[in-house]
């Protein structure tokens, strides 16, 4: 196992086999020597640098019924919310006052939030805060909407893949969400110029290692700036509530084995992360994430973007306690960095 570590070290690539091999059965000792070198890889281009992005939850409307999602549409218990234009820019204003120079705007599919409404938005966020990066996260839209988009001044998109294997896809999806049509919307992003995000939930329903090695490969095909990976967790209003969550350890080792792979991405260390192990957020960091994400959503309807059970939304991942979370990162090693934290190219 140390030499198929050492192999993915130095050259960012091993077999489907050896992948297989070390996300089933890498030990302890294997998970620590991974780590390690991770460590050193993300040094090599990052430092100790780690850049905090403002979420900001825009709505918890969807049309969307994934069956893993405490947002899904089919989801009755959910409690309903969108944020006003007004509400949107005060989370910036709010933001910036803290030190924030990236502001993400995730929901989810909620056809209120229509170019119309957004181009604007964005084109006033960029003009009051020109140094600012702003990141969309608002699922699969249309190529003319990306390009909108884009021209308003966007920077970057969040789409995970969620599944790169066409029969989990399924088992995750309802019928009318097509993986084709996931990935091109991803491929779209990247040719508009957009800095482009994608990932998936490790530990999914009837996720397997051989579809953890296909999530790899299509990343690689895709080949984006960030990358995000975080524990399934069930939620107890979906279909998939009797499900257990993903693995600490093997998200973990997923995440060294990412930045492995893609030295020079920026990997977020999750909330679902954060959700599931108290230190869960410094953890991944450890094992190679360089980006947190705090919520900068009014405080009032945190608890509405539940997406799983538990959802951590209230102490060192909510911007008005950034000062523990910044303290958190120092605590762990790491130094958290002012200005926008574009990928390096
Ligand atoms: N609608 C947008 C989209 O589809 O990309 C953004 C919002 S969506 C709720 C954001 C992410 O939450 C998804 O990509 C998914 O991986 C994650 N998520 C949803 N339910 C989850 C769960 N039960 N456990 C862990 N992550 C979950």
């Amino acid at each position: 196992m140390k030499e198929i570590i050492h192999k993915l070290y130095k050259y960012s690539e091993i077999s489907d086999d050896e992948l297989k091999m070390l996300i089933d059965s890498a030990s302890d000792k294997d998970d620590e020597l991974l780590r390690l070198l991770a460590d050193d890889v993300r040094r090599r281009y990052y430092g100790r640098d780690v850049f905090l992005r403002g979420l900001i939850e825009i709505s918890s409307y969807c049309k969307n019924n994934c069956l893993y999602c405490g947002i899904r549409c089919g989801n009755k218990n959910a409690e309903r919310y969108r944020l006003s234009r007004e509400d949107i820019l005060s989370c910036c204003d709010y933001g910036y006052s803290l030190g924030l120079r990236t502001f993400v705007l995730q929901g989810g599919e909620d056809a209120f939030f229509n170019d119309e409404f957004l181009c604007p938005l964005i084109s006033e966020i960029k003009q009051n805060y020109p140094e600012c990066a702003v990141t969309l996260s608002l699922g699969e839209r249309s190529i003319e909407s990306y390009r909108k988009l884009k021209q308003a001044g966007a920077d970057r998109y969040l789409l995970r893949h969620e599944a790169a294997d066409e029969a989990l896809y399924t088992k995750l999806h309802p019928e009318s969400m097509l993986l084709e049509n996931r990935k091109s919307c991803l491929f779209t992003l990247k040719k508009l110029g957009f800095q482009t995000g994608s990932g998936f939930m490790v530990g999914a329903p009837y996720q397997t290692s051989d579809n953890i090695v296909s999530d790899i490969r299509f990343l690689q095909k895709l080949n984006p700036e960030m990358i995000g990976i975080g524990p399934f967790i069930p939620h107890c209003s979906t279909p998939f509530k009797g499900f257990k969550q993903g693995d600490l350890a093997l998200v973990l080792r997923l995440v060294s084995i990412l930045r492995l792979i893609f030295p020079k991405a920026l990997i977020p260390s999750t909330t679902a992360l954060g959700t599931i192990h108290p230190y869960g957020r410094e953890m991944g960091l450890k094992a190679g994430a360089n980006v947190v994400m705090p919520n900068l959503s009014p405080a009032d309807v945190r608890k509405k973007y539940m997406l799983y059970n538990d959802k951590i939304c209230t102490d060192e991942e909510a911007c008005e306690n950034i000062a523990k979370l910044k303290k958190r990162i120092a605590d762990a090693g790491y130094e958290v960095l002012g200005g926008r934290g574009d990928a390096v190219k």
